[in-house]
Formats: C-alpha cells, sequence, structure tokens
C-alpha cells in the first residue's frame, strides 16, 4: 500500500494527508487532478488559452448572424459584435482570389476590403 501523503493540487481544500490508490498517484482525487491541470494549462498556456476562447467567440457570432438569417455581414459589425481578426487562419483563397477564413463549421468569405459572407459547412 502507498504510503499517506499530501496532496499536489495548488488548491486542495483537505487538510490532511490523503492514502493513495497507487504510488503514482498525487492527487487527493479526481476534482484536485482536474483542477490543477486546469491551472497548470491556464498559467502554462496563456496565449493559446486565450485566441482559443476568442476563436470560439466568433464561431458564436458567426452562427448568431446565420440564425438570424444575416449572411452578409460588414467589417465594421463583426468589429462591433467582438469578433477578433487576428485569430483567422485562411485554409483556402477561391477562384475569384476571395479569402475564406474558418471558424467552427463556418466559412468567412472576404468579398472586399469592408464586405463579407457567411456560409454553414456540413462536415
Ligand atoms: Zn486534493
Amino acid at each position: 500500500m502507498a504510503k499517506a501523503r499530501f496532496c499536489n493540487s495548488p488548491d486542495c481544500t483537505r487538510k490532511t494527508p490523503f492514502t493513495p490508490i497507487s504510488d503514482a498517484a498525487v492527487y487527493c482525487c479526481v476534482r484536485c487532478k482536474n483542477r490543477a491541470n486546469y491551472i497548470f494549462t491556464n498559467l502554462e498556456y496563456e496565449f493559446e488559452v486565450l485566441r482559443h476562447k476568442e476563436r470560439k467567440r466568433n464561431i458564436k457570432i458567426l452562427e448568431y448572424l446565420l440564425s438570424v438569417g444575416q449572411w452578409r455581414v460588414s467589417y465594421e459589425l463583426l468589429l462591433q459584435m467582438g469578433f477578433t481578426f487576428e485569430v483567422t487562419y485562411i485554409p483556402f483563397v477561391d477562384g475569384n482570389h476571395n479569402k475564406n477564413m474558418r471558424f467552427g463549421n463556418c466559412y468567412l468569405k472576404m468579398v472586399d476590403q469592408d464586405n463579407f459572407e457567411i456560409t454553414y459547412i456540413n462536415n
């Protein structure tokens, strides 16, 4: 049987040592293990975590616009809604030289300098 030890989670509420099931266990419970991983990821990969949140917000904005039937949208409106263009990647440029950005299941096609079209894609 493994020796009793203190939990490694930075915000564990347990004040006493726990007896782990195996020698490798460093957390007292699944909650502490998940919480420690969450804290580590947010500190160590802060840039990527933030970018991921921004991309998810962009997806919500595009899906909302499609849900209300607005598939043509201006650059200005997207900015007002909190869209972040810095997290864009462009998987392809179409035959008319329009840049197509992908966010989740939506393509955002740049029609000209100020206007975009949104299309939903089914994979
Ligand atoms: Zn714990």
